[in-house]
């Protein structure tokens, strides 16, 4: 958001709106990425400079407004992976955290596979999303863990709310009242909050879905939920009946359920592949070689000496 900014000074002085991009983008929003697609273009031309990588922290709502940026950002500065936040699939969390629906994602990610295609990049997106956010009750959880079964998606990493200081959620989350509306004595607009170890616990394991550990308790709550025909093996079920458990991490590959697009917060052997030079990644670091110049000059990497046992 480099030089976005309200263009009405006045107008910014008295407002009163929460925030400058929800519900909708304020039509007083300044969304000319020009000055971040000049400063792009300028760190570039730094000598010395080989790289400049994005890996995080885009505004994917603002920047559908500027095909231009996209393309600059997909073309030049992105290293394979583009962390971006949609945080939820349901409007009610999403409303309360005052981020846009999964329409701008799905918009987003239509231009960056675009740009990338252009570009002759592969290159992959990588959607965040959090678990327990005030807002969220245990059928939003549920769609959610749907949504990225549908779409291939199996997190490895995953964010569960935690309230912390100075956030507007960790008040709705003590509070249980939206505090994004007017809060009078006797009329307030309740929220309801995953609060508890298991409440918790299940929103969590929702999002790791895939993980044969949080089946029992998925299971269970299905069941209360009287949601049973999501248990099986059919078409549409989030996951398998109990007697997929008794069965090794090889059987239940060989069942048909993996192949996913696992991802993780961090790069690892999980990700898909984006090497270029036709060999796998297998996350293994490459064989030395017998090049000269090499640290131990015998082909094998150099190694600390040995501590001895004291
Ligand atoms: S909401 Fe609109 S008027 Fe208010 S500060 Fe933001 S851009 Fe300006």
């Amino acid at each position: 958001m480099y030089r976005l900014g309200c263009s009405d000074p006045k107008a910014e002085a008295n407002c009163r709106r929460p925030s400058c991009v929800f519900p909708g983008i304020c039509n007083k929003l300044n969304t000319d990425h020009k000055h971040t697609i000049d400063l792009y273009r300028a760190a570039r031309k730094v000598k010395g400079v080989k790289k400049v990588m994005i890996a995080s922290g885009v505004r994917y709502d603002l920047a559908i407004e500027s095909p231009e940026y996209v393309k600059e950002l997909v073309t030049h500065h992105v290293g394979g992976y583009l962390k971006i936040a949609p945080e939820h699939t349901e409007k009610n969390p999403l409303d309360l955290m005052m981020k846009p629906g999964m329409g701008t994602y799905d918009r987003f990610k239509e231009m960056f596979q675009k740009y990338s295609e252009e570009a002759g990049k592969k290159q992959y997106l990588i959607p965040y999303f959090i678990s327990a956010h005030p807002g969220t009750e245990d059928e939003d959880m549920l769609n959610l863990a749907l949504w990225l079964k549908k779409n291939n998606y199996e997190c490895d990493q995953v964010q569960n709310f935690y309230p912390s200081p100075m956030c507007n959620a960790t008040s709705m989350y003590y509070s249980e009242t939206n505090p994004l509306k007017r809060v009078k004595y006797k009329k307030r607009e309740d929220v309801p909050v995953a609060k508890g170890e298991r409440q918790r616990r299940l929103h969590k394991a929702l999002l790791r879905y895939h993980d044969p550990a949080n089946w029992p308790l998925i299971r269970e709550a299905l069941t209360n939920m009287g949601k049973q025909y999501l248990i099986g093996d059919k078409p549409g079920c989030l996951i398998p009946a109990e007697d997929l458990d008794a069965k090794t991490p090889a059987q239940r590959r060989k069942s048909g359920r993996h192949g996913a697009n696992r991802f993780a917060t961090k790069h690892t052997k999980g990700q898909p592949d984006i090497r270029t030079d036709g060999q796998k990644n297998t996350g293994k670091r490459p064989k030395p070689t017998n090049k000269p110049g090499h640290a131990s000059g015998n082909g094998k990497p150099a190694r600390s000496p040995k501590r001895r046992p004291r």
